[in-house]
């Protein structure tokens, strides 16, 4: 199929020309062309009035996905599940549900590190290792990527630019792994709803590499019994419920670093 490449040749003309024009010595063109590839980490769905995303990190949980599966399913809601690929690894028929309903499996690293602290290289294993678990399921690989505590370390972004990721952050956090009671996580997902909400919920734990059974400590309840009073009260005030990827990026929220010239 010829036809659709031919564009690209002329949009690196144009990007050299304009290189050119602004005067940058060829030793900061390839700096300034890596660094404008970069993409920020998204805080809001794009998908148009009234529509959200509702995302669940640290699993699959053997325990908490399937129910809150059980919720989503009964009120044909798709949602985002942001997996530690030692969990994967572990529980690869929760991944294949999650999938197999048509859920969007987002990356959470390998053992939910904090990525400022890793070497570059250390950053990339933790990611690649994630998407090489996923796949070893038989699900496809994951398009989005989610930072432990939202620690989007330069290194990740550009990992993201290499595996064609897509860096999510979130724009409500009911600080539902805290436990502060069903009622309070619920008032704080419907306080925070919104055209474009990215809602931060959490269906598994993640001790790290020294976590004897990862996902499966912690008691995520709260947040189950949540989903289902916040759930069916926004869909009654009109809300529907997306994911990500299936939309143009949206507004970015945690902001990195700025790329080289803007
Ligand atoms: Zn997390």
């Amino acid at each position: 199929m010829p036809k659709p490449r031919s564009p690209l040749p002329r949009r690196r003309f144009l990007a050299v020309s304009a290189t050119a024009l602004l005067g940058l010595g060829a030793a900061a063109a390839p700096a300034a062309a890596r660094a404008r590839r970069v993409p920020a980490p998204e805080a809001e769905v794009n998908a148009g009035s009234m529509v959200m995303a509702l995302t669940f990190d640290d699993g699959p949980s053997p325990q908490y996905t399937p129910q809150v599966l059980d919720v989503l399913r009964a009120h044909s809601v798709h949602a985002t599940f942001f997996v530690c690929g030692d969990n994967v690894g572990l529980y690869p028929d929760v991944v294949r549900r999650i999938a197999a309903e048509g859920h969007s499996l987002g990356n959470h690293t390998w053992s939910h590190a904090h990525l400022s602290d890793l070497s570059a290289a250390d950053v990339r294993d933790q990611m690649q290792r994630t998407q090489d678990a996923v796949t070893k399921t038989g699900v496809r690989a994951p398009v989005l990527f989610r930072a432990p505590y939202g620690d989007f370390a330069d290194a990740s972004l550009a990992v993201c630019a290499d595996l064609g990721l897509r860096p999510i952050s979130w724009s409500v956090d009911p600080t539902d792994w805290a436990n502060p009671g069903t009622g309070t996580i619920a008032d704080r997902v419907v306080a925070g709803a919104a055209t474009g909400a990215i809602v931060l919920n959490h269906d598994g734990t993640e001790g790290g590499d020294d976590d004897p059974a990862p996902g499966s400590g912690g008691d995520r309840s709260q947040t189950v019994a949540a989903l289902k009073n916040y759930l069916p009260r926004l869909i009654d005030a009109g809300y529907t419920f997306t994911t990500p990827d299936a939309h143009p990026p949206g507004r970015s929220g945690v902001t990195p670093q700025a790329p080289a010239g803007r």
